[in-house]
């Protein structure tokens, strides 16, 4: 009875007719229940309804959807188990490249480095120098050059560990190196962006467990932060304010999906998180780039970053992967005024250590889907306790 096409029938008609029309049509099917939704949707974003049934959610800094179906949540299919992986890493692993005093590729030599280590990628992306290639051909095969430079930062010469086991002090000398690197890297003379990223466990592709991030520069705004740009300018100029400031306002007030924050630095679960436990980590005043930090902010970011990613470890026992990245302004030497400094944890653990999320099927060919909502998801990281799991296993221990 009630068949698709009667909702293209009627898609030209204003929505509160089309909805009477469907309703009528589909009453005592399935679609009445969603049709009869539809007509309050404005009604409250607090609404029970979404912690219930199938909606989507739009990403203000992408413009794009995710759709959210708490519903699923209750279905047996419990995913694709991955084995556990080793827990224990040595504190010095004589086979890793990026150990003090190891050998990496082409047989340079690591120093004996006993804080943080910074180096050029022994196989980059992208390269400095190269020929300038510019396709057009009818719109259709276009193609452009893109020189850039990519660098790995190791956290620490401790093989072993990661920044949720770091000290505070030894994650500041984190920061003070991505500051140095950005105002280094920012100041090259075709760098338009410059990109600190993470990628923490083999479940996300890190091809070393030795902690380390990585930094690439390039001359062009990649596809993700030229969005968002578009997104604060358009926002800027239709509200007066900042998107991610006033973002932030709405969740401090209603606090359900916020997770952890200190002075400076604040981390929620976002309204349209993709990833189960996606957050994204935002400053707490309105600036673009590290480079801005004040050394009181260095710290709190260190502290923000230790604390979220115990909240990680702890809710699976494990060490939680994740790809992270800090998006800022343009680095063009322009100021940007319109860009508010963040950034963007996506972890792929669904529901244990060992079952991860993937992105296939309607996801690849639509758009993102979740099944735990991002209020229930920060509930869960607020209740796992900021000390680490293995320190409590320490505590716990009897005393000889
Ligand atoms: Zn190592
Ligand atoms: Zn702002
Ligand atoms: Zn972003």
């Amino acid at each position: 009875m009630s068949c698709p096409a009667h909702f293209f029938d009627n898609a030209r008609a204003p929505l509160g007719e089309r909805v009477a029309s469907i309703a009528s049509r589909v009453r005592g099917s399935p679609e009445e229940t969603i049709v009869r939704n539809d007509a309050g949707r404005h009604a409250n974003m607090n609404s029970p309804d979404l912690q219930q049934h199938p909606h989507r959610r739009l990403n203000p800094l992408t413009r794009e959807w995710v759709l959210v179906s708490p519903h699923r949540t209750a279905r047996p299919w419990l995913g694709k188990v991955e084995s556990p992986q080793p827990e224990e890493q040595p504190r010095y692993d004589p086979s890793c490249y990026l150990c003090p005093g190891n050998s990496r590729a082409g047989g340079i030599r690591n120093p004996l480095y006993s804080s943080t280590f910074v180096f050029d990628n022994d196989y980059p992306t992208l390269l400095p120098n190269g020929s300038e290639i510019s396709v057009d051909e009818s719109g259709l095969l276009v193609a452009r050059s893109e020189a850039g430079v990519c660098r790995v930062v190791c956290f620490s010469p401790r093989h072993d560990l990661t920044i949720p086991r770091m000290s505070e002090d030894e994650l500041c000398d984190v920061v003070d190196v991505w500051v140095e690197q950005y105002k280094n890297l920012a100041s090259l003379p075709r760098a338009r962006h410059v990109q600190v990223f993470e990628n923490r466990g083999a479940l996300v592709g890190a091809s070393n467990p030795h902690p380390h991030c990585q930094i690439w520069a390039n001359e062009s705004l990649p596809n993700e932060p030229a969005k968002e740009r578009t997104s604060f300018e358009n926002y800027f100029n239709s509200h007066g304010g900042c998107l991610l400031c006033d973002y932030l306002q709405l969740e401090s007030r209603l606090a359900a999906r916020m997770v952890c924050q200190n002075d400076d630095f604040a981390v929620a679960v976002p309204y349209w998180a993709i990833w189960p436990f996606e957050t994204l980590l935002l400053s707490k005043r309105h600036f673009a780039t590290m480079a801005e930090l004040s050394n009181g902010e260095r710290r709190s970011l260190a502290g923000i970053l230790k604390r979220i990613t115990i909240l990680y470890d702890n809710l699976f026992q494990t060490s939680f992967p994740y790809s992270m990245g800090f998006h800022q302004g343009p680095a063009d030497g322009a100021e940007h005024r319109e860009w508010h400094f963040h950034a963007h944890y996506y972890p792929p653990l669904l529901r244990s250590a060992t079952v991860r999320k993937f992105m296939v099927g309607y996801e690849l060919l639509n758009m993102p889907q979740r099944d735990i909502t991002p209020e229930t998801a920060a509930a869960r990281l607020r209740e796992v306790g900021e000390i680490h799991y293995l320190d409590r296993m320490n505590h716990s221990a009897p005393t000889s």
